[in-house]
């Protein structure tokens, strides 16, 4: 892949309240392949959308230098900036900023009439793209926010951009649209349009290829954890999930001892939080849904192990199980736990009654909720 963009020592400065300068983006280098799909991540005001609009021409820059193929965008004056926008630029927006009065057909074909000539052929075709092909005569009110959402994408489509700039493009959607217009966004890449997002969501932030993360307009790299940091982690999601089953069960939500003092179950806290694990608010810890899949991976491999070391090797000491078992949760491949699962005959429950979460080697194996009060037996 060839390099496609390139920023050097960008800053932008607004003026604030009060005529305070407000530095949005400071000093910020990075490059980008033609074809990479970049998720732009960050806190609120971390200038995240500055990025993007300078990047799209919305905006300048007020120092530095932005190049977008052989164009340094920062010699353009503002009829230069337009065209260069309308040529090169396809813009997706959190609020699909559809005009209400105006069909889907008609939206896309407005698009049109700004870059070139509008053709309606070639609209219906974008829109067709998008999965929209019966809807073209709709009204935005008469279509799901998901429908708008994929009219806003043909319309940015509709010029054959290289480079798609989306600004939390899934903000705004239940789970279902969300994955319908990653989907979408995912097939765009494939042909090879570069493609850069601005997302809050950890989930969506990993369709990207790479993620690129701000704060206080300077792009930070994440600190590599360690494996013991990793390891710790991994006990405080045990619990969390632990927690949440006696919960399930009726049973006091009480949390099991831990050798963690309060503080530092705080900090870990903070920390998981930090990386998106959890999401703390005063003394209430929850998953995400990316911690909670990795709670359910770490429980999985620690029940199993229990499950081999007790029925296999026929271990009958509780202190060396579970300390074993705390050893192979962090070491077994996700390869080697299915085939662990598949050696044991997808096992519903730990040898203390405890569920084992489902894997994808279950699937054909395991009917569901319904049937884990059934008995399990081990292979003879
Ligand atoms: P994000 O998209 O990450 O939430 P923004 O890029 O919108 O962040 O904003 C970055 C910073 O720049 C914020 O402090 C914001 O208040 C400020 N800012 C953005 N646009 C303007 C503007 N037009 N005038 C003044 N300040 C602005
Ligand atoms: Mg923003």
């Amino acid at each position: 892949m060839k390099e496609f963009l390139r920023l050097e020592n960008v800053s932008k400065l607004y003026t604030g309240a009060g005529g305070k300068p407000v530095r949005a983006l400071d000093d910020i280098t990075f490059t980008a392949n033609g074809g990479e799909w970049i998720a732009i991540m960050g806190p609120s005001g971390s200038g995240k959308t500055t990025l993007l609009n300078i990047l799209g021409c919305l905006d300048q820059a007020t120092t530095g230098v932005v190049r977008i193929g052989a164009t340094d965008t920062s010699t353009l004056n503002r009829a230069q900036l337009a065209r260069f926008r309308s040529e090169t630029v396809g813009f997706v927006f959190q609020q699909f900023h559809l005009i209400p009065h105006l069909n889907a057909l008609e939206n896309v074909m407005l698009a049109q009439y700004f870059h070139s000539m509008p053709d309606k052929d070639e609209a219906r075709k974008a829109l067709e793209q998008v999965g929209l092909g019966t809807r073209a005569a709709h009204l935005p009110s008469q279509l799901s926010g998901g429908e708008q959402q994929r009219v806003a994408i043909a319309r940015a489509l509709v010029n054959d951009p290289k480079i798609i700039l989306a600004d939390e493009p899934t903000g705004n959607l239940d789970a279902e649209n969300q994955i319908k217009v990653l989907n979408i966004l995912s097939g765009l890449h494939a042909q090879g349009r570069t493609i850069l997002m601005v997302t809050h969501d950890d989930i969506v932030g990993r369709r990207a290829d790479r993620r690129l993360n701000l704060e206080h307009g300077r792009i930070v790299v994440p600190k590599q954890l360690t494996a013991e940091e990793n390891q710790k982690f991994d006990e405080v999601l045990e619990q969390l999930w632990m927690a949440r089953e006696r919960e399930g069960n009726g049973g006091a939500p009480h949390l099991e001892s831990t050798h963690f003092t309060t503080a530092q179950h705080r900090k870990l806290t903070t920390a998981m939080a930090q990386v998106g694990l959890v999401t703390v608010s005063g003394w209430n810890v929850q998953f995400t849904a990316a911690g909670e899949a990795r709670a359910r991976a770490v429980i999985r491999r620690h029940r199993l192990a229990e499950r081999l070391f007790m029925d296999v090797l026929a271990m009958r000491d509780d202190a060396v199980i579970e300390s074993d078992a705390c050893t192979f949760e962090h070491i077994l491949s996700p390869e080697l736990t299915d085939r662990i699962c598949t050696f044991l005959g997808h096992p519903e429950t730990c040898p203390h009654g405890s569920p084992i979460p489902r894997g994808e080697c279950c699937g054909a194996h395991r009917s569901g909720p319904e049937t884990h009060l059934l008995h399990w037996e081990s292979p003879k």
